[in-house]
């Protein structure tokens, strides 16, 4: 089987303050036990099935909190023997406060081909607020880094409508990143609250940007990307070209992928299944040899079709009519509506280029209000 493999490392350094996700502070006991759990869960794989590996994701997280030492035996038991095909992508998170040329150096020669840098804002007070544990200078001098010549693409992290951020600021961080030539990648992201995280419960004291600033923020990205080469291909991803994600986009397309350790979710169609959420849960099941799945769904011909509108009208390739019907058996026109795509065409918010349906810029703002509409 040709597949993605996504190992989640769920360790940082510090909480950010608007962290939704799974992550725990890391020592190193811990993280080797961790470790050692998620190559016992790559054997149970690896004995039931053939596997060649396209690209593979090591995200967290904070996966570059592994110290060098804890990287070399991980590659040791697993990261260098894995069945890479000959072009595969090997993409590793990093954030500034742990990375060090010492590890890039361990990890480029492991065959580690993608860097991604959580960068999120170049404004002290800005990553002060939302708890990152680095500094401006320390991302920029990250940046400068020759260690990072080793990789072939090295992408950056952002974010906007952090509380304290300005357009202004927003715009600097911007210009700083993108006019790096070793910069092939972008990632923004607009912030989210959730409700259980410090932000989400102290909300109404957060200085957040008004509407029409994180509009702004908005636009200046569009403009910022397009005047430094790097092109839109999803509703937060742009790339030079040639540097789209291959992991993201497998995602994207329904492709298998396998995810390891805590929490990661895998999807082997039909099924979709995600392992549970607890460490010491996560290792003791997998070290008595069982896969350690929390639940499972089957996508099932309706879900696909579902998933495959929702991210078709999240990308700038769009939506393939011949793929849609291949895939579901079902004709795009008829399981949307003749009437409501009409409207979206109308309203200038999706264009045909048969067989492609495509969001235009004004409907990829629109994404989410689009899958309202066809579902
Ligand atoms: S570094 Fe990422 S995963 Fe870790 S706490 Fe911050 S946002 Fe969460």
């Amino acid at each position: 089987m040709r597949c993605s493999l996504y190992i989640h490392i769920p360790f940082c350094s510090s909480k950010c303050r608007y962290c939704d996700f799974f992550s725990i502070p890391g020592n190193d006991e811990r993280i080797d036990e961790y470790l050692d759990a998620v190559v016992r869960e790559w054997r149970l794989y690896e004995r039931t099935t053939s596997i060649e590996l396209t690209t593979v994701y090591i995200g967290g997280g904070t996966p570059s909190l592994l110290s060098i030492a804890q990287w070399k035996r991980f590659g040791k038991m697993l990261l260098e023997r894995l069945p890479l095909v000959s072009n595969a992508e090997w993409t590793v998170e990093c954030n500034p406060e742990s990375f060090s040329p010492g590890k890039a150096a361990v990890l480029a020669d492991m065959g580690v081909n993608r860097l991604t840098l959580g960068i999120q804002a170049l404004d002290d007070r800005v990553l002060r607020f939302i708890g990152r544990p680095h500094t401006s200078r320390r991302a920029e001098e990250l940046l400068e880094d020759p260690s990072l010549l080793r990789f072939t693409s090295v992408g950056v992290d952002v974010m906007y409508g952090l509380p304290g951020q300005t357009v202004g600021s927003f715009t600097r961080t911007l210009r700083a990143l993108l006019d790096r030539p070793i910069v092939k990648h972008l990632s923004a992201y607009e912030l989210t609250i959730a409700e259980h995280t410090p932000f989400g419960r102290h909300r109404s004291l957060l200085p957040l940007p008004a509407e029409e600033a994180v509009s702004a923020m908005m636009g200046t990205l569009h403009a910022a990307a397009a005047e430094h080469g790097f092109k839109q291909y999803e509703v937060s991803n742009f790339s030079r070209e040639g540097f789209r994600c291959r992991h993201n986009c497998a995602y994207w397309n329904h492709s298998p992928y396998i995810g390891l350790g805590c929490a990661a979710h895998s999807y082997l169609h039909p099924r979709r299944f995600w392992n549970v959420g607890d460490i010491r849960r996560y290792c003791s099941i997998v070290n008595s040899g069982a896969f350690p799945v929390e639940r499972e769904e089957s996508i099932d011909t309706a879900a696909l079709a579902r998933e495959m509108a929702f991210l078709g009208f999240r990308r700038t390739d769009g939506l393939n009519e011949a793929a849609f019907s291949e895939k579901t058996g079902m004709d795009f026109l008829r399981w949307a509506g003749e009437g409501r795509l009409r409207r979206f065409i109308d309203d200038d918010l999706v264009v045909y280029q048969p067989p492609w349906w495509r969001a235009t810029a004004r409907g990829m703002l629109a994404a989410d209000y689009l899958a309202r509409e066809l579902f």
